[in-house]
């Protein structure tokens, strides 16, 4: 029990501080993944109402337990099959690369009666692990009819995550060209506004680079197991 009172205390003063932090502009994604209700709840008492997870269980199954007027964001890789169990409340889906995945999407909107918002991920590291798409692939997938017909889809920005690497400067690169990328786009999409990029080891960069939504998780809550 004292140990819980230690972590709740924790929280409260870690979020307080990054919130002040923040400049304004810039939308704060609280990353709960593997953390349990309790501690989420003590960050929904400071105010915190985004949260992201990365499993859709797991947030299908925290979402059923914690107050609805939490904004709920995938921000893990979504497998096509999964998509139906989110789709009646989630608020944006971060990792989109594709156009398949984007028209499951839709359907899975449509039976919802509503709109999901989605930002696309682009891949901006050179690991090959972090997926994404290229600008080329992002320019082909807006030219298409297909695109066109997604009713129920709302394409809000981009998403992309840096190289986990000590060099700065590579992140700060490809921080820039994911910026530079979303001005390119915003000039041929209306709407786009969400610019995703910055974790807890790098999100200083990315807001000096132009990010306007940084995606939090150990900075927040302490390391994951
Ligand atoms: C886990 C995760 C984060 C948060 O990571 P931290 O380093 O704990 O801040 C951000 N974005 C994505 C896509 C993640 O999977």
């Amino acid at each position: 029990m004292q140990f819980f009172l230690l972590i709740f205390f924790m929280i409260r003063d870690r979020f307080k501080k990054i919130k002040e932090s923040l400049p304004k502009g810039v939308t704060l994604v609280a990353v709960s993944k593997t953390k349990p209700i309790a501690l989420i709840e003590e960050a929904y008492q400071t105010g915190q109402r985004i949260f992201g997870e990365n499993k859709v269980q797991e947030m299908v199954d925290k979402q059923a337990k914690l107050p609805k007027d939490i904004s709920w964001h995938m921000i893990g890789h979504v497998q096509r099959n999964k998509v139906k169990y989110m789709a009646p409340f989630v608020d944006l889906i971060h990792g989109v690369d594709s156009l398949k995945l984007l028209k499951e999407i839709n359907k899975e909107a449509i039976k919802n009666d509503r709109i999901i918002s989605c930002l696309l991920q682009l891949k901006i590291a050179e690991e090959e692990s972090k997926r994404g798409m290229s600008l080329t692939q992002v320019e082909e997938l807006f030219a298409t009819e297909e695109y066109a017909s997604l009713k129920n889809i709302k394409i809000l920005g981009l998403m992309g995550m840096a190289s986990f690497v000590s060099d700065q400067n590579q992140i700060k690169e490809e921080f820039k060209h994911l910026k530079s990328v979303f001005d390119t786009l915003q000039n041929t999409l209306v709407n786009m506004n969400t610019l995703s990029m910055g974790m807890s080891g790098d999100y200083l960069l990315a807001i000096e680079k132009g990010s306007t939504m940084v995606r939090l998780g150990s900075v927040l809550f302490g390391k994951r197991e």
